[in-house]
């Protein structure tokens, strides 16, 4: 995850389309829209945007569909809405897990020994201590060469489907606490 001012706003734009979808709805209750807005000349803002002043975060909330105004709810910092981010993506992937994926056995496929305990974003499993071996050395998926982050990970995967809903829980209560 790079840090420029371009994969910010590409943050952005996953946070809204997360936070405007359905299953965002039926968890929280609301809709949000984030907006970032630049304070100052344009063409500075690639260079100088983590300078304070220079953007301004605001988050709304949208009416029901009835009356879909906006209402602000507060201005965020940059670091506030990473953590919004990574919450989300977090959630995200939490409710993509189904009882079926959790409850599935399988090996590592990597020692072909242990229980693959740990699920990455892209769905693929592996043993927690082969997956952190291999992330010192490359950051994509063995399988399939997409992204790991360890944080967005499932390790110690619970036999019970419980504990996916209260990672939702967790995540949701923080994101509420965040822009309220
Ligand atoms: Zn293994
Ligand atoms: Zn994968």
């Amino acid at each position: 995850m790079g840090n420029s001012y371009q994969n910010f706003k590409g943050r952005l734009s996953s946070i809204n389309e997360y936070t405007q979808s359905k299953e965002f709805t039926k968890y929280s209750g609301k809709i949000l829209f984030f907006h970032v807005k630049a304070k100052k000349i344009n063409e500075y803002v690639p260079v100088f945007w983590k300078l304070k002043g220079f953007i301004r975060i605001s988050v709304y909330e949208i009416g029901e569909e009835s009356d879909p105004r906006r209402s602000l709810k507060k201005k965020l910092s940059i670091s506030n809405t990473n953590r919004i981010y990574e919450l989300l993506m977090h959630m995200k992937f939490a409710s993509s897990l189904s009882p079926t994926t959790m409850l599935n056995e399988n090996e590592c496929s990597i020692c072909l020994e242990r229980l693959a305990d740990t699920i990455l974003p892209c769905h693929h499993s592996f043993c927690h201590r082969d997956i952190h071996e291999w992330e010192k050395r490359q950051n994509t998926c063995p399988i399939c060469r997409r992204p790991i982050n360890l944080n967005n990970s499932f390790t110690d995967l619970a036999e019970s489907f419980e504990d996916i809903q209260n990672e939702i829980d967790n995540c949701l209560s923080e994101i509420i606490s965040l822009i309220n």
